[in-house]
């Protein structure tokens, strides 16, 4: 399995040129969805709240929806599947692979398929997966992983695209984005022919209908689908959405919050394989829907998260996440919505991805904007006191320079005299002094120059 750079690779290393980009695309995007929002609808908040209590609504009664999208898919035809683990997810999916004596997949960008490393797995027992969206298919000619939920390249840019096309021989360097995506799009065509089977996530599952809905900009969901005899559909059990009429908001809000478009420029749905009364579509269905500790989640104090649409407007305006980019996060889910999901997914060791919710300033921005009304910093605030609680150990032992600085705090005599030594700690190599704490600190920091004690100076000045 991949592994992730270390927290602060990207602050360090990344050229200032992409920097910058992550910077600027994160924050296009969230201009232009204020923008769409505001023209599109009189009360784009009031929208938001409504989504959140129906999505709040399906999780609060999601057995009662699984039970009743499971009939619909089943009558419409299709076969509905279990998965409680990213593993029994992989083994489910190479199971109807080898049933058809197929060793080639083409997918749709996927989440879920991320979370349970979907393409590796394949992989490792010989099978191919070519993934079709543009940018997780440079990721995977990069073995690189997303680093945003939306746009999975927004940290590479093109001349680093152009590096990695001509190292896999689509063609001689050439950084013209016209052209990558031409060439991308001839070596495409003929993988969706190649493929014996599809594979896409879900943006949403109607339990009313049992009919899945799949939202893409590039047209490659449609082509997943089309081309292959069988076709898989990978999602969480959270999907669900319990009526056909509740994707007119869910479709809206999501293009609106993810990209600023008002609508996705392919909508497709699907919701049985080919019949006598429906000629097109694959002659098989086949539905995986994943738990991966979503029902425990449910049944708790962070239940909220799983109304999540996957939108990446949390990501866009976090400040956190615009400086730091999403392998920071080291999880396929970056941002906030990561920060807060991915310590409670069962495939993830609690205590490695506990410190996560502490890379938050709390602003509350991924709330403001979250098309699903999300109490993001709520349940970042729930995480912290989570940690604290059942890591106290591990959270003590990794926070003595707090402990002292809550000492200084609460002890005045101690804190005036610290302040009146204070300025000869400029003359000291702090920064070289091998206390680990402080080098971790000062690993990618400038260690600021003490000037402690101006302000006691000027206020008591200001009273006199
Ligand atoms: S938490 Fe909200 S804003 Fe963030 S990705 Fe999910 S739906 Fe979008």
């Amino acid at each position: 399995m991949k592994t992730y750079q270390p927290i602060d690779a990207f602050a360090r290393d990344a050229e200032p040129e992409v920097k910058a980009s992550v910077y600027s695309t994160s924050k296009a995007k969230y201009d232009k969805r204020l923008a769409s929002l505001s023209t599109g609808f009189t009360a784009p908040d009031d929208l938001r709240k409504l989504a959140g209590q129906i999505k709040q609504h399906t999780i609060e009664h999601l057995d009662q929806y699984l039970e009743q999208a499971v009939t619909n898919l089943e009558n419409n035809g299709a076969k509905v599947h279990f998965a409680s683990t990213p593993e029994d997810a992989n083994q489910t999916i190479l199971g109807i692979m080898q049933s058809i004596n197929a060793s080639r997949m083409i997918k749709s960008k996927s989440m879920v398929s991320e979370e349970i490393h979907l393409n590796a797995f394949l992989e490792k027992h010989g099978l191919e997966s070519v993934e079709s969206d543009l940018g997780e298919f440079i990721v995977q000619l990069d073995d690189d992983m997303p680093s945003h939920i939306v746009t999975p390249i927004i940290h590479k840019n093109r001349r680093q695209i152009a590096t990695t096309f001509e190292k896999h021989g689509l063609g001689d360097y050439n950084d013209d984005p016209e052209t990558i995506t031409r060439r991308a799009r001839k070596y495409l065509r003929e993988k969706y022919l190649e493929a014996e089977v599809g594979l896409t996530g879900a943006n949403f599952l109607s339990a009313e209908s049992g009919r899945v809905a799949i939202v893409t900009n590039e047209g490659n969901a449609r082509f997943s689908i089309s081309a292959n005899r069988t076709h898989i559909v990978l999602l969480g059990i959270e999907k669900l959405v319990p009526r056909d009429k509740d994707l007119a908001l869910y479709l809206n809000l999501l293009a609106r919050s993810a990209t600023g478009q008002q609508l996705t420029v392919y909508t497709q749905f699907l919701n049985a394989p080919k019949s006598a009364d429906q000629p097109d579509g694959p002659e098989q269905l086949h539905v995986v829907f994943l738990d991966n500790g979503r029902s425990e989640i449910l049944g708790g104090e962070f239940k909220s998260i799983l109304r999540c649409i996957r939108c990446g407007a949390c990501l866009n305006v976090c400040p956190v996440y615009r400086q730091s980019s999403g392998h920071a996060y080291r999880a396929v889910y970056p941002g906030p919505v990561g920060a807060v999901l991915s310590p409670l997914l069962k495939s993830n060791s609690y205590p490695d991805f506990a410190d996560l919710p502490k890379a938050s300033s709390l602003c509350g921005a991924c709330n403001e904007v979250c098309p699903v009304d999300i109490p993001l910093p709520e349940l970042l605030l729930r995480h912290r006191n989570k940690s604290k609680i059942e890591h106290q150990k591990k959270a003590a032992a990794g926070t003595p320079p707090l402990g002292a600085w809550a000492e200084l705090c609460s002890h005045p005599t101690l804190w005036k005299t610290t302040l009146a030594t204070g300025k000869a700690m400029n003359h000291l190599p702090i920064d070289k002094m091998p206390i680990p704490p402080i080098q971790a600190w000062t690993h990618s920091r400038e260690l600021p120059e003490f000037r402690g004690g101006k302000f006691r100076k000027w206020f008591k000045q200001r009273k006199s």
